[in-house]
């Protein structure tokens, strides 16, 4: 039997829950953890699926061919690749999209309907009608169109949103203006009230939503991130809600996580916090995926897309 390696930093209890599940969908295949694992045996293991590793723990599978990870962001895997050829698959889950979809839809209404206005007028027993906003008539713009962009801008257009995203390259969307290029990315700005950041952290994506990129938004607009925290530069979020300049941010992602107990952000009235809960990858049809993945990879030799190392993503 193939032995596969499984490399994470998750808790022990979830780490198992992975286990179990991949053992029993990978039935073929000896999943095994890196103590679990003699040197002898390291040059025949190819696979390895891991969940936001530490690079240096993948450094010991030098013979490896491709690393499936569970997440669908790999950034730490690709700025500290462990071997020059290998590839690294990044989870692409239909159940993770629709879970993005969803939360994408959930905080835009969130935004649209005031709700963190009204929480704060209630700490002040203020009653007092905000102007509500139809959703014909609110401009909405997603930052990347790929998997999880893609998710998010068919359900922001079946609610009537004004939808528009920004991608690499091109894309012919129905009902949906798409941009590329920076200049297009400062005009898609210019005409956006909630702005939702879907893009990789690349090398191009860091810290690309600095303070003078994001004041080309109008005054007043929102942002939400959820898939980076270095996509934006947070001091320069900080300042441009500081001037009310843009009037609320939903953050589900930091350059640090969890956010730091001493950090501004958790106080800021402006500022929404999640515990990067916007889509995490759902352990049952993760597994199905990965186990495609392995199957087809062992049947054919196939190995399934992966992350090109020019783009970053
Ligand atoms: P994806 O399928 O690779 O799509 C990436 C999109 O970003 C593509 O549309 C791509 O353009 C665009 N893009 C990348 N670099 C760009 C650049 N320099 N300029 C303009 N556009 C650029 O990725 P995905 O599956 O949608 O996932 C996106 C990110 O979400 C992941 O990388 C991860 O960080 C994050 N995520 C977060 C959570 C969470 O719970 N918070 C969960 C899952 C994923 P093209 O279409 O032209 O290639």
């Amino acid at each position: 039997m193939n032995i596969i390696v499984f490399i994470s930093e998750l808790e022990k209890s979830i780490e198992q829950q992975w286990l179990t599940l991949l053992k029993q969908n990978l039935v073929n295949e000896t999943i095994l953890l890196p103590p679990q694992i003699s040197d002898a045996q390291v040059k025949d293991i190819d696979i390895a699926i891991v969940a936001n590793p530490n690079p240096k723990d993948l450094a010991r599978f030098h013979n490896l061919v491709w690393i499936q990870s569970l997440w669908a962001g790999v950034e730490r895997l690709i700025s500290e690749p462990p071997n020059s050829p290998v590839k690294i698959v990044r989870l692409v889950d239909p159940k993770l999209e629709k879970s993005m979809a969803e939360s994408v839809l959930c905080w835009t209404l969130y935004l649209q309907r005031n709700i963190p206005e009204y929480a704060l007028q209630q700490r002040k027993q203020r009653w007092h009608q905000l102007p509500s906003i139809s959703s014909e008539e609110l401009r909405v713009s997603v930052l990347g169109a790929g998997k999880l962009g893609l998710a998010a801008l068919a359900a922001l257009n079946k609610l009537d949103y004004q939808v528009s995203c920004w991608s690499r390259t091109p894309k012919q969307l129905s009902g949906i203006k798409n941009y590329t290029n920076f200049s297009g990315l400062q005009s898609m700005l210019g005409k956006t009230d909630i702005l939702i950041n879907l893009l990789p952290l690349t090398s191009q994506t860091h810290h690309l939503l600095n303070k003078q990129l994001l004041s080309k938004l109008p005054k007043g607009a929102k942002l939400i991130n959820f898939s980076r925290g270095a996509v934006i530069d947070t001091q320069g979020l900080l300042a441009l809600l500081d001037s009310a300049h843009l009037s609320h941010a939903v953050l589900d992602v930091f350059e640090k996580e969890p956010l730091t107990t001493t950090s501004p952000i958790w106080s800021n009235p402006n500022i929404t916090v999640l515990p990067h809960i916007s889509a995490p990858s759902n352990i049952s049809s993760a597994v199905i995926v990965v186990a495609k993945n392995i199957k087809r990879y062992r049947k054919n030799h196939v190995i399934p897309a992966y992350v090109d190392v020019n783009t970053g993503y």
